[in-house]
């Protein structure tokens, strides 16, 4: 077995965090490696685990036992010599939210939609291997130039969120509401509904938006694209996630009122017809089982402990939350916030540990840490590990392409067109 994750090991050895305070591991099956959970059908160790994965998820092969018996230092030695082979013919992206053992090979980190675009600055690469999850590397793909090929090292590497909400549910949803509101627009031309998709979502559900009038939203521009999204229509349905949805909805002064939930097992989505008559957002039911994990308690616990602390959370974090901290904003945010910060500051975050820990690594003039005294990385990012890094690349050099990802180009036109109208929406002067 290579157990490779530091975080975990620290915790499992010490019983403290990078920055020396108590923690725990929420899962002891962390310590193993993912090949071990890919015969079952779960996400997998870490913050996903007790979420129901749907039926037909990409489900992924055995790993050759060469790449399950190695050591650490062999399977980094493997990645180095096929990277260096395969030379500008590959590219490795990293998530910020991936171990540190993955983010060391990465040649560009960031969020899933910098991730994308950097893609866009190698056009000599044939290969965009990616390492973060389904959805990321299908945007990837959606991007890519005709002759790149997308690959991500382990298709069971989804994500929970995003499997929330299937095109088939939203389908059903959108023939409710059309039911219920019509098509026409309004005196000010104002269409009844617009779809959001957040970019946490399968490539399906943005072809959706495409093909709707609708729009992509990332958790920097979720504002822009709200307002642009008002512009055009009387109201919007967000999906998959509740959270960045009302949080955002909310700072634009939607009243709380307004947000209905929309469950797809229930009729109208669990409301009547006049609640959603009077909506102005319709929010599905999903969200991130990383940062639902933070709570007003840990703020206030951060608070008691850490007198003028800066607590800065994601915005995929509940409503209680977001309204405890003191700032909340994307991974892009969190990471500027800390390195523009002259001052020694103590800053508690709430997002991924791996991107936190690396935070605390980065800038050691700054006390950093997680909200969450429980270490609980995200359980598809986990299933990234250097064994299967290592296998995609040799794979590549050996002249095949394992683990591609390719969105069929009637679902990825309709789902540039909706990604494109969120480049082209600008802030509001
Ligand atoms: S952190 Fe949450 S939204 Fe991001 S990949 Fe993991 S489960 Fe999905």
């Amino acid at each position: 077995m290579v157990s490779v994750d530091q975080t975990i090991q620290l915790i499992r050895t010490t019983g403290r965090n990078a920055q020396g305070q108590p923690a725990e591991a929420c899962s002891p099956a962390l310590a193993k490696g993912p090949w071990e959970f890919d015969g079952v059908l779960q996400y997998g160790p870490g913050s996903s685990m007790s979420d129901v994965i749907p039926v037909g998820s990409p489900r992924q092969g055995a790993l050759p036992l060469e790449y399950q018996r190695a050591g650490v230092e062999e399977l980094h030695e493997r990645i180095r010599a096929a990277k260096q082979t395969l030379g500008d013919r590959v590219v490795v992206l990293g998530h910020f939210y991936q171990r540190d053992e993955i983010v060391q090979h990465a040649d560009f980190l960031g969020d899933s939609f910098q991730l994308a675009n950097a893609a866009q600055t190698v056009p000599n690469a044939e290969a965009i291997v990616f390492c973060g999850v389904h959805f990321m590397a299908e945007t990837a793909d959606i991007l890519a130039q005709p002759h790149q090929q997308v690959i991500l090292p382990n298709l069971a590497a989804g994500c929970s969120m995003a499997d929330m909400a299937d095109i088939d549910s939203v389908e059903e949803c959108w023939a409710q509401l059309e039911a219920l509101y019509g098509t026409e627009p309004d005196a000010e031309g104002r269409v009844p509904v617009i779809p959001v998709t957040y970019m946490n979502s399968s490539a399906a559900l943005k072809g959706f938006c495409g093909r709707h009038g609708g729009i992509v939203c990332t958790s920097s521009n979720a504002e822009t694209v709200l307002e642009w999204a008002f512009e055009r229509g009387q109201r919007v349905l967000f999906f998959p996630d509740q959270h960045l949805g009302r949080n955002t909805a909310k700072k634009m002064g939607v009243p709380l009122e307004r947000m209905p939930m929309w469950n797809p097992r229930k009729p109208l989505g669990g409301n009547s017809g006049d609640e959603l008559l009077d909506a102005r957002v319709v929010l599905w039911h999903g969200f991130c089982s990383v940062h639902k994990r933070f709570t007003p308690e840990q703020v206030a616990q951060a608070r008691a402990e850490f007198p003028g602390v800066r607590v800065i959370v994601h915005p995929e974090c509940p409503m209680a939350v977001v309204d405890a901290a003191d700032e909340a904003g994307s991974t892009d945010y969190i990471r500027k916030a800390v390195a523009a910060a002259v001052e020694p500051t103590t800053f508690a975050i709430g997002t991924e540990i791996n991107m936190v820990n690396r935070l605390a690594a980065e800038f050691p003039q700054h006390t950093i840490f997680c909200l969450d005294p429980v270490v609980c990385p995200c359980s598809t990012m986990y299933r990234i590990h250097p064994g299967y890094l290592a296998w995609v690349l040799e794979g590549l050099v050996a002249g095949e392409t394992l683990n591609r990802i390719e969105v069929p180009e009637t679902v990825a036109a309709d789902a540039r067109v909706a990604l494109e109208r969120m480049l082209d929406a600008k802030p509001k002067a």
